[in-house]
């Protein structure tokens, strides 16, 4: 079980067309700081590429690829982009294309398309794979599917296609600023882009939730919660396109003392919250007790796009469960025409 990282921030662009703030470069730097101090990472399972080749696609791509390679099952695959992008309508794919620094802002040639990147990700071995996006058109990322679903790529990813999560820091607008976030409280953290600042503030001080290690799901809740109260920045977002948001990406490091108390979830609401973390979906036999309760946390799951996964968890646990006919109808009175039969 292998898990590899690598961090791509290309900050010195040739082109002078192209701007090349510092928020970039300081960015994937802590990245590669805070992940190489995280426990579940460490040194050795990151890579950053090196300056002398984030002027070159095929070598950025070879760190990429290789990174790829390494990562096995049980593993995860983590890839960090930090720096421009942009899409141009008329080009092969339509894809967004990521800057390297001798990209011209307009010679579409000289950019690296995500669907390279994203090709290496897929077909890699390791159970999860994640791409973290801080770029401009970052939001136009999730159209690199699984090849089935309407406007994704045609299906040339492989088999080794599945685990995988997309978090963008552009959600609504294309167009992401890199001027860093004053209201951070680590201020090395300020000279990051504000996507970054925040993402990093969060892997670095961890968040009061009970558990030892972050989740998808609770990184993209604390991200947006963060986000949003700064007031002044787009909300990241997030696509699963078959990983689960309950899969731990880092490690959980607020100290113990300063966390929540584990959940106890009682009411429907409280479960909506709690299966969203690993300390809820280990108690989920104590929700399984009572088929009609399951029912409306299923329906209420179902109900938010980002966490129809653990919906469809819970809905597969269920079913199990639920052998007899009529608790079975119990269940399936309350969590029928939200998830699919
Ligand atoms: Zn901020």
């Amino acid at each position: 079980m292998e898990s590899r990282a690598v961090v791509i921030g290309p900050g010195y662009y040739a082109d002078t067309d192209i701007s090349s703030p510092k928020e970039i470069r300081n960015s994937a730097r802590k990245y590669v700081e805070v992940l190489g101090s995280d426990p579940k990472w460490g040194e050795d399972r990151v890579r950053s590429v090196p300056p002398e080749s984030l002027s070159s696609i095929n070598e950025v791509m070879t760190i990429v690829q290789q990174a790829a390679d390494e990562a096995t099952e049980g593993g995860t695959l983590l890839v960090i982009y930090v720096g421009h992008g942009a899409r141009w309508r008329d080009v092969p794919g339509d894809q967004v294309h990521f800057a390297v620094e001798s990209s011209r802002r307009r010679a579409p040639w000289t950019w690296l398309s995500s669907w390279y990147v994203y090709r290496a990700i897929r077909k890699s071995r390791a159970t999860l794979k994640v791409l973290i996006a801080d770029c401009c058109c970052s939001n136009m990322l999730p159209d690199l599917g699984d090849g089935d679903r309407d406007g994704s790529l045609p299906g040339v990813l492989g088999e080794e296609d599945e685990g995988t999560c997309v978090l963008a820091a552009a959600a609504n607008n294309p167009e992401v600023s890199s001027e860093g976030c004053t209201q951070l409280p680590d201020e090395d953290l300020r000279e990051c882009t504000p996507f970054s600042g925040h993402l990093l503030s969060i892997l670095r001080n961890g968040t009061k939730n009970h558990d030892d290690e972050l989740t998808i799901g609770m990184i993209r809740d604390a991200l947006r919660r963060d986000l949003a109260r700064c007031g002044t920045h787009d909300k990241a977002k997030i696509r699963l396109n078959d990983s689960r948001e309950g899969a731990p990406l880092f490690t959980n490091r607020k100290i113990e003392g300063q966390r929540d108390d584990p959940p106890s979830p009682d009411s429907v609401e409280e479960w909506a919250v709690a299966l969203k973390t690993p300390s809820g979906i280990r108690s989920i036999d104590q929700l399984l007790r009572d088929p009609q309760k399951t029912g409306k946390v299923v329906a209420m799951l179902y109900g938010d796009p980002d966490s129809q996964d653990i919906a469809l968890l819970v809905n597969e646990r269920a079913n199990k469960s639920f052998q007899d006919s009529g608790q079975f109808a119990i269940y399936w009175v309350e969590a029928c025409g939200t998830v699919p039969e």
